[in-house]
């Protein structure tokens, strides 16, 4: 296989930062990432950033259909060349992933449908909130991430990586660091290191990815230092009394901060929110 150095190189191209392009250099570790996502065989796999088609290529061994979505349209071409024509078996998407619906691209194809990539690092957590926001209908998503991203989604209440990317992300996966890779094993090789993760859709989610459920985690997470009693001061409207019943009706203690909080208290107390006017009724 020709290095994506040299590919490059011989197009008279180079690596773009701001598209966040570190080329995948070890197949065993595309091999493993796409078996993670094509277990078992067939179905159909949406994949952000395939680039030149390091994990594309394995991907389309085991998949009935793969769905890419490239934002560098300098790429694209590189990457139909090494693919070669592989019919409906294959679709290219040239766009920016954050505009696509992905639902609607994975729809076509046969279950399961997983959603995977070897993600931009600087928008990796705007593209984990487009999985979230499909969860209930995707069987799993395998992504590449900096492994103190993987960290941050892997983390237990009360440690110093608990944030809101955890809550929001734990409410609709079951999350697994499949493996750890250095920087060595990408061109160009990033400081840090990355970890593929392996979120499968919790069914039932412990919480809808309500407005509700966004506002009481952003409010506790907002302001760390202080306490749940003043992170949700006036949250829903409700008084100083009001949120203290429902607290205790949730089992919340306010005098904790939100980083010690489960993902469930966080469900429980938004599950208590007035429903919007609109669905209120008359
Ligand atoms: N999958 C390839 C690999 O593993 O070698 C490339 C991974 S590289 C980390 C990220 C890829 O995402 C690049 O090809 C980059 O051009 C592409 N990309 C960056 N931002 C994007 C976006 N918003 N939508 C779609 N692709 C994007």
């Amino acid at each position: 296989m020709t290095s994506p150095a040299s590919l490059l190189r011989s197009r008279g191209l180079s690596p773009k930062k701001h598209f966040g392009q570190n080329f995948l250099l070890d197949p065993n570790a595309c091999r493993r990432i796409a078996e993670a996502a094509t277990t078992p065989p067939g179905g159909t796999v949406l994949e952000i950033g395939p680039g030149l088609g390091a994990l594309t290529a394995p991907l389309l061994e085991r998949a009935s259909r793969v769905v890419v979505i490239e934002k560098d349209t300098e790429l694209v071409p590189l990457l139909e060349e090494a693919l070669g024509d592989r019919g409906d078996a294959l679709r290219v998407v040239t766009g920016d992933a954050l505009q696509q619906d992905w639902w609607a691209l994975l729809a076509d194809g046969p279950a399961p449908r997983v959603v995977a990539g070897n993600l931009p690092y600087l928008v990796t957590g705007r593209l984990l909130e487009g999985a979230i926001a499909i969860a209930a209908q995707i069987d799993r998503a395998v992504f590449m991430v900096q492994a103190e991203v993987a960290d941050r989604l892997l983390a237990a209440p009360g440690s110093k990586d608990y944030g809101a990317l955890t809550v929001f992300t734990r409410a609709a996966f079951d999350v697994r660091r499949l493996l750890t890779l250095r920087g060595g094993a990408f061109f160009p090789a990033p400081e840090v290191s990355s970890s593929v993760v392996v979120l499968t859709p919790l069914r039932p989610a412990v919480a809808e990815e309500t407005s509700a459920f966004r506002e009481v985690v952003k409010a506790a997470f907002g302001a760390r230092r202080k306490t749940l009693r003043n992170a949700w001061k006036g949250l829903f409207g409700w008084s100083v009394e009001e949120l203290a019943a429902h607290a205790a009706e949730a089992g919340i203690e306010l005098d904790a901060r939100g980083e010690t909080l489960g993902v469930e208290a966080f469900a429980r107390l938004a599950a208590r929110a007035p429903l919007p006017s609109s669905a209120a009724g008359p």
